[in-house]
């Protein structure tokens, strides 16, 4: 079957060798007589896919044992209020408000703790970045908010803080849902990530969240039970039914990305696609992305026409060259083609030959 290229930017494209096996996999897997999603989460057989997606992406992302890791729901608007839960004591966390997802989390945490606003690029109209020494920590923050790809904006830190060298001891918080696992993470800057699936592991429903140990065991006692992360790792994420069909698929994206050759090779494979297409629409006067290049998302890729009378038209004919979902998100406008993990470079080679092809009809 030839299906055509989706730039979704979440629920987003998944490899199609995982849809495949999934498919195979439906009615029985291994043998066991029932689908994945009719299999109770205590059971042996979903106890080893549990385990074994775990150990895959802990080794996929090489992230340190005194870290852990723990599947959730609710996904990141959700860990909008489950981090200050868990982490801010009730006191002041600073924001380094970056695009319209880092700006919605500062927002959120207002309703459980003090949210200092650290460092805002909203007057750019989120086209850049501020240099981590020009941000105005507060004394003692009880972590600081960063995310670190901002899906809408297209912007992205292309090395994380080192909280330290500015003097902070507190813990870094990274919302990386968008570029998670499309490249290696330093984990020595990190307290906590999380990432809604939907965008670059699986499907919607499941929520990463990998925690340094040593954060567990702070949170508010208005927690809920089911969002307080000790309680969460004490049950090896299995405190309440965990989204077991989006766990099960994404160990087989996990498997997947070990297949192709882990971070080293999606982070290569990453780079070459977005090159490309950033290459494509600076070498054209129809087409324009307004972010400074050395913060250039290489997931997530807005993109205006100068004349957007032309939007409606180059929307049909993508979809006619097989190209889905390149709409940009209604709060910006324009166009955005999201090239995540699963997106081949052959969708971006289409997609930049369409963008070429129909310059020159519109010349
Ligand atoms: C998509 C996204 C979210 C929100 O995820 P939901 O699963 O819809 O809650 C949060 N942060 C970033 C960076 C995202 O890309």
């Amino acid at each position: 079957m030839n299906r055509p290229y989706n730039f979704s930017a979440g629920p987003a494209a998944m490899p199609e060798e995982v849809l495949t096996e999934a498919a195979a996999e439906m009615l029985d897997w291994h043998g066991s007589g029932m689908s994945v999603m009719e299999m109770s989460h205590r059971g042996k057989e979903f106890g080893q896919i549990a385990q074994e997606a775990e150990a895959d992406l802990r080794e996929l992302l090489a992230v340190p044992s005194h870290f852990k890791l723990l599947f959730m729901q609710g996904g990141g608007l959700a860990e909008n209020a489950i981090v200050p839960l868990n982490l801010s004591r009730g006191e002041t966390a600073d924001f380094v408000v970056t695009g319209s997802w880092s700006q919605k989390s500062a927002q959120e945490a207002t309703r459980f703790c003090t949210a200092h606003v650290a460092a805002n690029t909203q007057p750019s109209g989120y086209t850049t970045l501020a240099e981590p020494a020009t941000w105005q920590l507060s004394t003692n923050p009880a972590y600081v908010h960063i995310c670190s790809n901002e899906t809408i904006n297209g912007v992205e830190f292309q090395a994380l803080p080192d909280l330290k060298a500015l003097g902070c001891e507190a813990p870094l918080v990274v919302d990386f849902s968008s570029h998670v696992a499309s490249r290696p993470v330093d984990w020595t800057r990190v307290g906590l990530a999380f990432g809604g699936a939907q965008k670059n592991l699986g499907p919607a429903g499941l929520t990463l969240v990998v925690v340094r140990e040593d954060l567990l065991d702070r949170a508010l006692p208005i927690c809920p039970s089911a969002f307080n992360y000790k309680t969460v790792a004490d049950n090896a994420s299995m405190f309440n039914t965990p989204p077991t069909y989006s766990i099960y698929i994404a160990g087989l994206v996990f498997k997947w990305l070990k297949r192709q050759g882990g971070m080293a090779a999606m982070e290569a494979r990453n780079i070459a696609k977005a090159q490309l297409l950033y290459d494509a629409i600076d070498g054209s006067s129809l087409y324009i992305n307004r972010v400074e290049k050395h913060c250039r998302s290489r997931m997530n890729v807005p993109f205006y026409l100068r004349d957007e009378s032309l939007n409606d038209a180059f929307l049909v004919g993508a979809r006619e060259h097989g190209l889905l979902q390149l709409k940009g998100h209604k709060s910006v406008g324009g166009m955005r083609a999201s090239i995540y993990n699963a997106l081949p470079i052959e969708g971006v080679q289409t997609l930049v030959s369409y963008m070429h092809e129909f310059e020159t009809q519109h010349a």
